[in-house]
C-alpha cells in the first residue's frame, strides 16, 4: 500500500499550483501520515508557545494528485482508519477562539492519550478522532491551510471521523487531495480555536465520481448524508448548508420544493462543525432512512 509520509511534502496552502508529492490511480487506498497543527512544535509543557513559529501551522500533507479527476467531477474519500499519537496538545490565548476577548496569555496544555481517553489533569475524555483540515485544491487563488472554503479545507467538522466518507467538488486536475490538522477529540463549534491537536496517520480511499458536480463539500456515513458550507457568517453558512442540500433532493426526487422543504424541517438538522477559523462552517444532516423513504439517491 502507498505511504506518503509529511517529511514527503506539506502544504500551507491548498493551490492549483502545488506541485504535488504523489500520483495515485482512482480507487487506490493509501496512507497519509501527518504532523499536528502546530507541526509537533509543541511537545513539551516547558515549550513557550509565543516562541514556536506561527509560519508553521496547519500544515496539510499533500498535495495527492489523482489520475483522471478533472474539474467538474467529485473526489470520493472514504476515511478507512484514523490512527493518533499518544499526546495532544491544546492553546487558547487572547484573540483566538470565543473567549480570545477574556485570556490574556497564550496558554497550552499537554493532554496524554491512552486507553481510548484524552487525560486533562484528573479528568478523562472520550477520544473521538477527526480530520480538521482535508480537502482539495480550490478554484482560483490558493486559500490558507487554516481556512475553509468549497474545496474543504480546515472545516473542523466532527463528523470527519473513521467510516465517514466526503465528497469534494474537483477545481484543478487531478484534485490535489491533502490533509492535516487530526484531532484527538473536538466539540462542535471547536470553541477554544483548538482541539485535542494531535499528528497521527489517516488511511483513504480516494475515487473519481463523473458526471456530476458539487458547489460544496458533503459528507455520508452510517446514518446520515450531509451538506457542508464555510462561510463569513454562520447565518449564511448555515442557511447555505441547508439550501443546497434541499435543492439537491429536489433535483434528486422531483418532488416539490415545497414539500421537500418541509419534510426538511420536520426531520433534517442544522448543525455547526465550528465558529472560530476566518470562515464558520455548518452542516444541514438528512437521515438516511429518510433519504430511502424519498427514494432518493444523492450522489450517483
Ligand atoms: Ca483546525
Ligand atoms: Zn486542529
Amino acid at each position: 500500500m502507498v505511504t506518503v509520509s509529511c517529511s514527503t511534502g506539506i502544504i500551507y496552502e491548498f493551490n492549483k499550483d502545488n506541485p504535488p508529492i504523489q500520483e495515485v490511480d482512482s480507487g487506490t487506498t493509501l496512507t497519509i501520515q501527518t504532523y499536528d497543527c502546530f507541526q509537533n512544535q509543541i511537545q513539551t509543557p516547558e515549550t513557550e508557545v509565543t516562541a514556536i513559529d506561527w509560519n508553521k501551522i496547519n500544515p496539510a500533507t499533500g498535495p495527492i494528485y489523482v489520475k483522471d479527476a478533472m474539474p467538474g467531477d467529485i473526489l470520493k474519500v472514504k476515511i478507512e482508519k484514523i490512527e493518533i499519537g499518544d499526546q495532544g496538545v491544546m492553546v487558547v490565548g487572547p484573540d483566538l477562539g470565543v473567549m480570545g476577548h477574556s485570556i490574556e496569555k497564550m496558554t497550552s496544555k499537554i493532554l496524554p492519550i491512552k486507553d481510548g481517553k484524552v487525560h486533562f489533569n484528573n479528568i478523562a475524555l472520550p477520544v473521538n478522532k477527526m480530520i480538521g483540515v482535508i480537502g482539495v485544491a480550490p478554484e482560483g487563488e490558493g486559500v490558507n491551510c487554516g481556512t475553509p472554503g468549497a474545496h474543504g479545507g480546515n472545516m473542523d467538522n466532527k463528523m470527519v471521523t473513521e467510516g465517514a466518507t466526503l465528497y469534494f467538488p474537483v477545481f484543478a486536475e487531478g484534485a490535489l487531495f491533502g490533509l492535516g490538522d487530526l484531532h484527538g477529540a473536538m466539540g462542535d463549534g471547536e470553541v477554544s480555536v483548538s482541539g485535542v491537536e494531535v499528528p497521527g496517520e489517516v488511511t483513504v480511499t480516494l475515487e473519481v465520481i463523473k458526471g456530476q458536480s458539487l458547489r460544496h463539500p458533503m459528507l455520508e456515513n452510517d446514518e446520515v448524508f450531509t451538506q457542508i458550507v464555510s462561510a463569513e457568517t454562520l447565518d449564511e453558512a448555515a442557511k447555505l448548508a441547508t439550501s443546497e442540500m434541499i435543492e439537491l433532493i429536489v433535483q434528486k426526487s422531483g418532488m416539490p420544493l415545497e414539500e421537500v422543504t418541509m419534510l426538511m424541517s420536520a426531520a433534517g438538522q442544522s448543525e455547526i462543525c465550528q465558529i472560530v477559523d476566518p470562515l464558520m462552517t455548518a452542516r444541514f444532516v438528512v437521515p438516511k432512512w429518510l433519504l430511502a423513504e424519498m427514494g432518493v439517491l444523492l450522489i450517483r
